[in-house]
């Protein structure tokens, strides 16, 4: 499943009244009934227009029939669902063309996008559900009685929900984290980072330095009541800033390089020591932002010590396998920072993303679908030949994913405009 903006442009106005209308009705309808679609419409050509809309929405796979289903009706898809946030960022002036898709994640699609402007940014799409729940039969309950949509419709969303409140708390609060510019159903846009993930780095000129800074990245997120939840190398991008010293001397202070002789770095990976080397006497610092915030936790969260160790262990051990680096202090350990949480002033985020409007019950089911969906990957990584390298993951899909032709764009690299309806057609978005 990915984003396909191929068939953005010939989409009519009153096809975004019908994709609206689908939408709408989907809060009440797992399948929503065809004379319903025709209400929500409004089309004044009446119905003859709306079933038009609706074979070429269908031919698109923007809607589809339910399968077993007792009556006429549609269901949204992902792609429709896609199509409809892209819609909405760009009356809104966010988006203007979509790029290339720069990362797949085990639960989300990265594209690269732009505003009318050229300034490039960051969509992504959250796909809970990308994975087929159907895998794991246990651990059901939470996507019953769900009104509508089919649960990956309502937890893409949540995802999404929550992670931009928590980008946009860590913003405020100065932590390094991309800036939020909008959200729209299951998608986010944010700035575009311009640095790799730690992942990519082969070597660093001082890892002991880069490790306290994450360390203390940690601390500092749990003082402010969080837990990270997923802190690895894939969710640090790491920024380079050059600062050039004020006296020669300076430049050189003495810090010991710390080079990893014993790593197979892949052509991807970046030698920041090597980079320093050509860049002469400039000083490089290395300044981690920090990604992905969906399965963030509360230091009160009952499972909150796990969900510490396991985000410090995370650094521990890239640092070991790919730095060689141990740390001789011990820790830090979970009972230490839980006495600093709200300390010196600092602001409880995780009471006040809750009082944002995030019910328990949402959070609750989020955690129990982001829970089941690193249990699928994980035993499909078990079982599977992967060696864990690959940022491809490919799960099963869903039932929504059955183009199967979605693939062929793939790495392309031109920008496709997107195609905005002159009437505003969309009514009811719901962000
Ligand atoms: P997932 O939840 O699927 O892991 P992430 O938010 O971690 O998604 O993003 C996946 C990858 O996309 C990251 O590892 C990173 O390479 C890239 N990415 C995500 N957000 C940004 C950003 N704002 N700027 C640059 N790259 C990003
Ligand atoms: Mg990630």
């Amino acid at each position: 499943m990915k984003l396909d903006t191929r068939v953005l442009r010939h989409l009519t106005a009153e096809d975004w009244r019908v994709l609206a209308a689908v939408e709408q009705g989907t809060k009440n309808h797992e399948n929503v009934p065809t004379p319903l679609i025709e209400k929500l419409s409004r089309l004044k050509g009446g119905a003859s227009g709306v079933h038009k809309s609706i074979s070429a929405l269908a031919k698109a796979g923007l809607i589809a029939k339910l399968k077993d289903a007792k009556y006429d009706g549609y269901r949204l898809t992902y792609g429709g669902l896609d199509y409809l946030a892209l819609h909405t960022h760009a009356s809104r002036k966010h988006v203007y063309s979509v790029g290339s898709r720069v990362g797949v994640g085990k639960e989300s699609d990265i594209m690269i996008v732009a505003d009318d402007k050229g300034t490039q940014k960051i969509l992504k799409i959250h796909r809970l559900g990308r994975i087929s729940f159907r895998t794991v039969k246990s651990n059901r309950d939470y996507l019953k009685n769900k009104s509508g949509s089919g649960s990956w419709m309502y937890l893409s969303r949540l995802a999404a929900m929550k992670e931009f409140a928590f980008m946009q708390a860590l913003r405020e609060e100065g932590f390094p984290v991309p800036e939020p510019i909008a959200q729209s159903r299951h998608t986010i846009v944010m700035n575009l980072i311009d640095a790799p993930p730690l992942r990519q780095i082969s070597s660093v000129p001082d890892p002991a330095t880069l490790y306290a800074e994450l360390i203390s990245l940690i601390l500092r997120l749990a003082k402010h009541g969080l837990i990270h939840g997923d802190f690895n190398e894939f969710n640090i991008l790491i920024k380079e800033t050059n600062t050039t010293p004020t006296t020669p001397a300076a430049s050189n202070s003495g810090e010991v390089e710390t080079k990893n002789k014993h790593s197979q770095p892949s052509q991807q990976e970046t030698k920041l020591d090597q980079q320093e080397e050509r860049k002469g006497e400039a000083e490089i610092t290395l300044v981690p932002v920090l990604i992905d915030f969906p399965q963030m936790v509360s230091m009160e969260h009952q499972n909150a010590e796990m969900y510490f160790d396991r985000d410090v262990n995370c650094i521990k051990s890239f640092f070991k396998k790919r730095f060689h680096f141990v740390s001789t202090v011990p820790g830090p350990f979970f009972k230490d920072a839980k006495k600093t949480v709200g300390k010196d002033g600092a602001k409880r985020l995780d009471a006040s993303v809750a009082a944002s409007g995030f019910t328990k019950k949402m959070l609750k089911d989020l955690e129990a679908a982001i829970r089941e969906q690193q249990q699928t990957i994980e035993e499909k990584e078990a079982g599977a030949d992967s060696d864990g390298d690959s940022d491809e993951f490919k799960g099963e899909d869903s039932e929504e994913d059955d183009d199967g032709e979605r693939d062929e764009d793939e790495g392309q690299e031109s920008l496709n405009v997107l195609v905005i309806p002159s009437s505003s057609a969309l009514e009811n978005e719901d962000i």
